[in-house]
């Protein structure tokens, strides 16, 4: 955004964006319950707020993944804000309900931690979302994360990955939820500056497991190209979301969706990520 507002207008700017995003997208329809995944972090927990606020029906969901301090600290941070603003927040602990802290899962797999994380943390939002019957999920994924995936995939020409990126993943399996990104047109900085007017706390923890994760460098030196070129990140993801579905064509026709003999959930193999991961197949 360049153009200088009083922090008042500031705020109804950013809600405005979110709102144009969640129309023109078609993500959430105005009697639609929505669960918000929030993380602790500024971002996930001002779209509760911001959704709140336009009047949607919104309740949040706290993974609760066992990570040392690092975990109970999050989930404090979401408490107290869904406190401030009147909101129902809901918490999973994973190690109550599957018996793994995230830490016991990463000591036993090969893969990197962040890896093991996403799988968990996908899981676990949509077993929530759908077994507590909402009509979609939130998630607080910025214009700043998105490019970075964006850019990610392309380096390694991942077509499927390209593909199956979207500011909505309609769902397509009773099992499934619809999955919606409505910060995915504002930056960090944008969202930084809205948290930083709001007085929504911004906290600098980060999550001891995700030292070597490769989505802050790859964001680093995107802004560095952004701060020469500026505007690059906004029209890179318009573009791409402009020309996407020249990227559709080659993917699932040939894969055979089946559900996990374990949970029931859809997946391409006999089991699905998640059980394989925490060891139930
Ligand atoms: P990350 O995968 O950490 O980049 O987070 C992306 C989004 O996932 C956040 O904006 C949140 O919406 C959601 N999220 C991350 N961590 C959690 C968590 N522990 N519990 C619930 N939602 C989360
Ligand atoms: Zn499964």
């Amino acid at each position: 955004m360049h153009i200088s507002l009083c922090r008042e207008h500031y705020v109804d700017r950013i809600r405005g964006i979110v709102s144009d995003t969640i129309k023109k997208f078609e993500m959430i329809m105005p009697n639609d319950r929505v669960l918000v995944a929030v993380s602790g972090g500024k971002d996930s927990l001002a779209l509760w707020e911001i959704l709140s606020t336009l009047g949607y029906h919104t309740d949040a969901l706290f993974i609760d993944l066992g990570i040392e301090d690092y975990s109970e600290f999050c989930k404090r941070e979401c408490y107290n804000f869904g406190k401030e603003i009147g909101g129902k927040l809901i918490i999973f602990d994973l190690k109550k309900e599957f018996g793994k802290s995230l830490m016991d899962v990463v000591a036993k797999s090969p893969r990197k931690a962040c890896s093991v994380c996403g799988i968990i943390k996908r899981y676990i939002m949509n077993f929530v979302a759908v077994k507590k019957g909402y009509d979609a999920l939130a998630t607080g994924h910025t214009l700043d994360d998105e490019v970075a995936f964006l850019a990610s995939n392309i380096l390694r020409w991942d077509i499927v990955q390209i593909s199956r990126q979207k500011p909505v993943l309609e769902s397509w399996h009773p099992m499934l939820a619809k999955k919606v990104k409505p910060l995915c047109m504002l930056s960090d900085l944008e969202m930084m500056n809205y948290a930083l007017a709001l007085g929504i706390r911004v906290c600098e923890e980060k999550c001891p497991l995700s030292t070597n994760a490769f989505s802050p460098f790859m964001k680093k030196i995107l802004n560095d190209i952004e701060n020469r070129a500026p505007g690059t990140k906004k029209n890179f993801y318009r573009e791409f979301l402009k020309n996407r579905s020249i990227f559709e064509r080659t993917v699932i026709d040939d894969i055979k969706i089946m559900e996990c003999e374990n949970c029931g959930m859809p997946t391409v193999g006999k089991y699905c990520s998640f059980c394989k991961i925490m060891g139930f197949a």
